[in-house]
């Protein structure tokens, strides 16, 4: 068997009373954390009763990101009292270190842990082995990483020591990843929520872990891909480009990179050399909203439909060489070929001209497809349809009649709600329907053209169809269809996406 690491569950909000919560975590976690900074201190007898794992108690101090702001003897107190229930308490170092508070829990049982700002790694190795003097199973060293580049000395220090008792990452939502990476760097333990409200910003939930990361399980990793984008929390890419990595026995790892400003990341992050330092080199991005268009300034070389769609949904790292590809037309075309359409004999209406709309016109057209990009700033949709050579309309007063396929490539549906990109009233029965946007339902949109009757195309189908290339081109190996269809959740080609089970 291979290496496995600890998974902790965090508990941010009180359990449901009958105790249903906390039975279905036993199923996902080794370890349970009680923040009673934020729920309280719960009955540790109760929790047993319904939890099977171990359980930790943490009182994170306001000073340290939590919410504990009582007074030195009032923290004393509650951590003494939870020490003779719980299994592990949670320390910091910088105020409970005290030798009464030591002398009554065994080191064996002890966390020590330490959040603050971001330092170099100097400083960190320093901070690092001062809290060593303490006996404890585990060391926890968290940075607050705020801006790209800042999160590197955590996993650093996590490499450089390679212990089997420390934790360093960053918290935050740009240095998620490192979460991630820290366990591959010989963390044992990784901390998940255990509900949608994180204990910390960036931190995913354990049944996220298991789902996109393959975690407890820690495979080899030779190798990092990952998704650029903003946002990328909720994105489906990891679990179907990790999971088919897993299938095929690929030592990668697919992380998804929070990233707000491109330029920035690319300086800090990507030329700053940290994975192959860390020995595992980069191999390839799948890049996201709202980046697609910038990426295309990093890449020394683009394919043909790159560049003619201004636009890469792909890096890919040989040779010393950056290639922007877009796979996106690909996911389009591929999802009508699905449903038994051939792209050059349809009349297409796409909606919205960013960076996903300017691909799949392009794409389509290349196809042979009549193209018309419809947008809410015309003077946008105009220009991408002047270097595209397709027609252009505003989206406002736009009429869907004597289109075979309207696609949806804006925003709009992302959040669940909003006004729907085209009314479908008018439309002709046997139009297709496509939304690039995805969620865990149908979006308000594709619900709609369902309830018509219409044949709909999921956003998830697309992301399936657009990530077979981007897959192929990053490992040389098809993934497995049917794990795609599986890890997506959807039913076989043709069938409607609101009638998977
Ligand atoms: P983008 O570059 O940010 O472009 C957004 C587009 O949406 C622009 O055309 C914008 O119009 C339009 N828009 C935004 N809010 C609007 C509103 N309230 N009313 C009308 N138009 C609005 O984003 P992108 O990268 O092209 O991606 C677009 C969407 O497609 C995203 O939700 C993305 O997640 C999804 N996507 C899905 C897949 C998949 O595989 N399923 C692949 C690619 C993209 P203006 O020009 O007027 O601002």
């Amino acid at each position: 068997m291979g290496a496995r690491a600890t998974l902790v569950a965090t508990l941010t909000e009180p359990p449901a009373a009958d105790g249903r919560s906390l039975a279905a975590l036993g199923g996902l976690a080794d370890l349970l954390e009680v923040r009673a900074d934020l729920v309280g201190d719960l009955d540790a007898a109760w929790l047993r009763s319904h939890f099977p794992g171990r359980l930790l108690y943490t009182l994170r101090s306001r000073a340290e990101g939590g919410a504990f702001e009582g007074s030195r003897e009032r923290r004393r107190r509650r951590i003494g009292e939870a020490a003779s229930a719980y299994d592990l308490v949670d320390l910091e170092a910088e105020r409970d270190a005290s030798d009464d508070l030591l002398a009554t829990i065994p080191a064996e049982r002890r966390v020590l842990s330490w959040h603050g700002a971001p330092a170099d790694l100097e400083t960190l190795r320093r901070r690092f082995s001062r809290m060593a003097s303490v006996p404890a199973a585990l060391y926890k060293l968290v940075t607050f990483a705020t801006a790209p580049g800042e999160e590197l000395a955590s996993l650093e220090l996590a490499a450089d020591s390679r212990r089997r008792d420390l934790l360093s990452f960053a918290a935050g939502a740009s240095a998620a990843w490192t979460r991630l990476l820290a366990p591959r760097l010989g963390a044992p333990w990784v901390y998940g929520a255990a509900s949608e409200t994180p204990g910390a910003p960036g931190q995913p939930t354990v049944a996220r872990l298991r789902a996109d990361f393959g975690l407890p399980e820690l495979g080899d990793v030779a190798w990092i891909a990952g998704l650029i984008g903003n946002p990328v929390a909720h994105s489906l890419s990891p679990r179907l480009h990790n999971g088919g990595y897993r299938a095929l026995g690929l030592a990668g790892l697919y992380l998804p990179f929070h990233v707000e400003r491109f330029a920035d990341f690319w300086l800090e992050i990507v030329e700053s050399g940290i994975f192959a330092r860390l020995g595992m080199p980069l191999r390839a991005f799948s890049v996201t909203t709202p980046h697609k268009e910038v990426a295309m300034a990093v890449a020394g070389a683009a394919s043909p439909l790159a560049v003619l769609s201004g636009s890469a949904n792909t890096l890919l790292f040989a040779d010393g060489v950056c290639q922007a590809e877009t796979t996106d037309a690909v996911g389009v075309a591929g999802a009508l070929r699905a449903l038994g359409r051939d792209p050059a004999r349809l009349a297409v209406a796409v909606v919205g001209a960013g960076g996903a709309g300017r691909a799949v016109a392009a794409g389509l057209a290349h196809e042979g497809a009549r193209v018309t990009l419809v947008n809410r700033t015309y003077e946008r949709a105009r220009e991408v349809a002047r270097d595209l050579r397709v027609q252009a309309a505003p989206l406002d007063g736009f009429r869907p009649r004597g289109f075979d396929v309207l696609v949806n490539a804006t925003s709009i549906g992302r959040d669940g709600e909003g006004l729907p990109p085209v009314a479908l009233a008018e439309v002709a029965t046997g139009t297709v329907v496509v939304d690039l946007v995805y969620g865990d339902e149908p979006t308000p949109w594709l619900s709609e053209a369902m309830r018509r009757g219409l044949p709909a195309v999921d956003g998830r189908e697309v992301l399936l169809q657009q990530a077979r290339p981007q897959f192929y081109m990053t490992t040389g190996c098809e993934l497995p269809p049917e794990l795609g269809r599986e890890v997506l959740g959807l039913p076989a080609p043709g069938v409607a996406p609101g009638a998977a089970s």
